[in-house]
């Protein structure tokens, strides 16, 4: 589907005709992608607050493009997304994360919980949870050590199907993280009744907490609000030690960040986890 071409003919002429075909072109190279291996999961370290030890790692794609170099997911995940292939990737992306798993025991460490990123289209599907079961039993059904991070505007759809495979997949022992919280719409009643393990608050709560006395404030409220209900809070994003510091104070579980860790290309985790089980 092209952008704007309900608006009639005002967008329609060359440069329409030039972006239809780029994006057809891009639609194939990321179906070949596919087929020729070339989607890779870097990892970001999450880091309890209280102590700085790591406490998981979350996967997030990346396109070696053998013709580009590394393609973000900010690039192709929308297209993946209209064309429907997030199904087949999604899955991928969960059998790759238990695989690099299990290479890095290989290597002699055991790895903290891995926490994929699942698109709303996925979990939509009524045969998300048998999908998510397979790639377990796949991997010599060794005990489930990934997570799921799905984000807050999607969830509220359709909620009671989701509470039900939310709740299921739980009973294959994945935890189940709200991703962007603050940016959708959760009424706190909703919010109650999801079979979910933890909040991820939004990075641009983070970015501006430091300066903005009313991001300040919805921080410490999301973290209260998550603590009372009994779960679990990471902050995403975390850049200044500035703002660690009050994450801290207000008892945040986790933080994730570039002060933490840029992602890492999946052979450089190993010696991250070492270094950081050494120090
Ligand atoms: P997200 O799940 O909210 O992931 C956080 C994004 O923020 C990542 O961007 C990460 O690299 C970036 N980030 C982490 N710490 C910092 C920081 O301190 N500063 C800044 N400026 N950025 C930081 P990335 O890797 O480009 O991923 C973008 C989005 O693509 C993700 O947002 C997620 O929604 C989606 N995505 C990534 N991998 C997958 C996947 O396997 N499946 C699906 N469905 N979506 C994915
Ligand atoms: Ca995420
Ligand atoms: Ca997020
Ligand atoms: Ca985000």
């Amino acid at each position: 589907k092209a952008k704007g071409a309900g608006l009639g003919f005002l967008f329609y002429g060359p440069e329409m005709n030039a972006l239809i075909a780029e994006t057809l072109i891009l639609e194939n190279r990321l179906r070949q992608a596919l087929e020729r291996d070339e989607f890779v999961l870097y990892y970001q370290p999450k880091t309890n607050g209280a102590s700085g030890r790591v406490t998981g790692l979350e996967a997030l794609i990346r396109w070696n493009d053998p013709e580009g170099g590394v393609v973000q997911p900010g690039v192709f995940i929308p297209i993946l997304e209209e064309t429907g292939m997030i199904l087949e990737v999604g899955a991928w992306a969960i059998r790759k994360a238990l695989a690099d798993m299990q290479k890095w025991r290989i290597e002699g460490i055991d790895p903290p919980r891995v926490a994929v990123n699942v698109s709303a289209i996925q979990l939509q599907q009524k045969d998300f949870v048998d999908s998510v079961r397979l790639a377990i039993k796949a991997c010599n059904g060794e005990a489930p050590s990934v997570d799921l991070e799905i984000t807050e505007s999607m969830l509220m759809t359709d909620l009671d199907d989701n509470i039900l495979r939310l709740s299921e997949i739980r009973g294959l022992g994945l935890d189940i993280a709200i991703d962007d919280f603050g940016t959708g719409y959760s009424s706190l009643g909703y919010l109650s009744k999801l079979p979910v393990n933890a909040l991820k608050i939004d990075k641009s709560f983070i970015d501006t907490m430091a300066a903005t006395p009313e991001s300040m404030t919805i921080v410490s409220t999301i973290i209260s609000l998550a603590h009372s209900l009994g779960l679990k809070v990471i902050a995403e994003g975390v850049e200044k030690e500035e703002q660690a510091k009050f994450l801290r104070l207000f008892r945040c579980n986790e933080l994730q960040g570039y002060l933490i860790s840029q992602p890492l290309p999946p052979d450089e985790v190993v010696g991250y986890l070492r270094d950081s089980l050494a120090s």
